[in-house]
């Protein structure tokens, strides 16, 4: 895998809690990264983790574009993305984009925790 130097987090409004339970059970870890986020999610792991976070807008309002764009540009070289598999979304086509476009560049994007704590466990 790349060497991963930036790392960015999202969670939908179901998911924030997993991913800042997330964030703090590998804090060691990501203390190692340069990390960036939607508006919500950022400022609830950093002020849950003391990390300092960088905050794009908030997902719904383009926070998800922003990001696609950096993986675009090759700045974010993963992904946790955890998304809400069961409620619908007003940013649907934004969350869809994303995928794709972490796809179209071969980063890896973590939709879950399983997947998730495979990904950092490969970067300790
Ligand atoms: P938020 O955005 O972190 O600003 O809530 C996440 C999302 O819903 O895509």
């Amino acid at each position: 895998m790349k060497n991963i130097k930036k790392i960015a987090l999202i969670a939908h409004d179901s998911k924030k809690q997993e991913i800042v339970e997330w964030a703090l059970k590998n804090k060691e870890i990501l203390k190692n990264y340069e990390l960036c986020g939607t508006g919500t999610t950022s400022k609830r792991i950093s002020e849950a983790t003391g990390l300092s976070v960088h905050g794009y807008l908030s997902g719904p309002l383009g926070g998800d574009q922003q990001i696609g764009a950096k993986v675009a540009e090759g700045d974010i070289d993963f992904v946790v993305f955890f998304c809400d598999p069961l409620s619908a979304q007003p940013h649907d086509p934004d969350v869809k984009a994303l995928l794709r476009i972490a796809n179209v560049y071969n980063v890896p994007i973590a939709t879950n925790v399983a997947t998730a704590d495979y990904v950092i466990s490969s970067m300790k």
